[in-house]
């Protein structure tokens, strides 16, 4: 049995059922899960581990519900820093389908270490192309190594045409591998280290058999489903020529509007398909900067929480976000939201915000709410109901921030808003299961720099060779 003690936070923010925020507060955990949030006057005196957590705001571990981890690899690439996302990928597959399982492993701890500096306990990543002697192994090794929580997708390129030949593995290989992974790594109850989705590449990249195949095996075994959807209006164009049906038409028909199911991006989507999401309960991931990044649009978050749509955050990429910094993404998504109310005002609303409407402060994104939904949205999207809070029984995921710094400095009299407003600052502790991963600003269970060192080689070696 271990103890955790984190005490004297000067707040304490729950993201509970009534979303209590806690002056001079901390929390008590044992084995991993949280036993107590309280005042730090009401908590045990001591622990196994100790946290003082002085001048520092304590909150929900940040969920990251999109990612391409291998990526890292290819971040600012110089031919595919000024395209949209056709030409965009079409650049970076000749570098990625030669990455070696060595730079896989370097790639993901270097990106989920990123992460977890910027406040992320548990991540999901997207792979779909195996090729060169990658598996996803590679990838779920290297997260255990850093010690973080990790929801890791098999997916899979089947079909030619927008992607390399080179990227197409065969249906048969695709899924007997989903098969393997699912039985040999999915675990399943509170405070799971790490799961398994099955994500096709996109719609574009597999058959209408292929998804119907994965999506009977993930609901054979309870996993959940993945792919991207309505990221650019390219997509939208393709389907109705190819498919005669829009996107998330043609994704009913093959039973992929469901709870079980979360889609990265969304952004073309008409009111009705929002409102569908909403009734069946399928989810979507919100992903700013990479949106921004490749001209993509703008995702309707407002509508889709106003539908009660699940919504969570994702940095994506890296190569299209060229970081893998989640609380950034937190800003990204206020500041994003905000700028959709300014270019397309309410139907009926001359202005964006008539001086006259008292209601008008509800229709802009508030910190709060970004912050919602990069912890409570992120763990709903991913059908987690043991992480996005911080609530006796709950895992004991959390992170800290320095509020006596540059950063934060005039901007205290809120604290929790400054965390959003502010530049995104580095945590000083980020806490997994009770374990310590980040220790006063530094990733504690590895050497990063030394990692740092070698994939910096793998990038190199991988970019002189295309
Ligand atoms: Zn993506």
């Amino acid at each position: 049995m271990t103890t955790l003690l984190a005490k004297n936070a000067t707040l304490v923010v729950t993201m509970d059922g009534e979303r209590r925020e806690l002056r001079d507060a901390g929390l008590f955990a044992r084995d991993g899960f949280i036993e107590q949030v309280a005042l730090t006057s009401e908590l045990p005196v001591s622990a196994d581990t100790v946290l003082d957590l002085r001048d520092q705001i304590l909150l929900p571990g940040l969920v990251n519900c999109h990612h391409h981890l291998d990526q890292v690899l290819t971040r600012n690439l110089p031919r595919a820093q000024n395209t949209d996302l056709f030409p965009w990928l079409r650049a970076l597959y000749p570098v990625l389908i030669r990455r070696t399982p060595d730079a896989s492993r370097t790639a993901t701890i270097i990106g989920l270490a990123e992460l977890a500096l910027s406040g992320c306990t548990t991540s999901f990543d997207h792979t779909y192309i195996f090729q060169n002697g990658c598996t996803l192994d590679d990838q779920i090794h290297a997260a255990r190594e850093l010690g973080v929580r990790f929801v890791a997708a098999r997916g899979g390129v089947s079909l030619g045409g927008l992607l390399p030949d080179t990227c197409v593995e065969k249906e048969s290989v695709i899924l007997a591998d989903s098969h393997r992974l699912i039985q040999q790594y999915h675990t399943i109850g509170c405070g799971s280290m790490l799961q398994i989705v099955l994500a096709p590449g996109s719609l574009f990249s597999v058959t209408a058999d292929m998804m119907r195949e994965s999506a009977s095996l993930a609901r054979e075994y309870g996993v959940r489903l993945h792919t991207h959807l309505c990221e650019t209006a390219d997509e939208e164009r393709y389907m109705l020529e190819h498919f005669q049906m829009r996107p998330v038409a043609y994704l009913d028909t093959l039973g992929w509007i469901a709870d079980d199911v979360w889609y990265a991006h969304a952004i073309h989507v008409n009111d009705e398909e929002i409102r569908l999401f909403g009734q069946r309960g399928t989810g979507v991931c919100h992903c700013p900067s990479s949106n921004m990044r490749l001209a993509s649009g703008i995702a309707p978050v407002k509508k889709y929480l106003e539908c009660d749509v699940k919504v969570g955050i994702g940095v994506d990429g890296s190569a299209s976000n060229d970081s893998s910094n989640l609380l950034l993404e937190v800003r990204e998504a206020l500041l994003l939201a905000r700028l959709k109310m300014g270019l397309f005002p309410p139907e009926g609303s001359k202005q964006p915000f008539p001086s006259s409407d008292p209601l008008r402060t509800r229709e802009l994104m508030t910190a709060r709410e970004a912050l919602e939904i990069a912890t409570r949205g992120g763990a709903q999207v991913l059908g987690r109901s043991d992480i996005g809070a911080l609530e006796p029984g709950k895992c004991a995921d959390f992170f800290t921030l320095d509020l006596n710094t540059v950063g934060y400095a005039g901007a205290l009299s809120d604290p929790v808003a400054a965390v959003v407003f502010c530049a995104p600052q580095h945590a000083y502790y980020t806490v997994v299961g009770g374990c310590l991963i980040v220790d006063k600003g530094e990733i504690a269970t590895l050497n990063l720099d030394s990692v740092i060192r070698e994939h910096n080689c793998h990038a190199a070696a991988l970019a002189s060779e295309v």
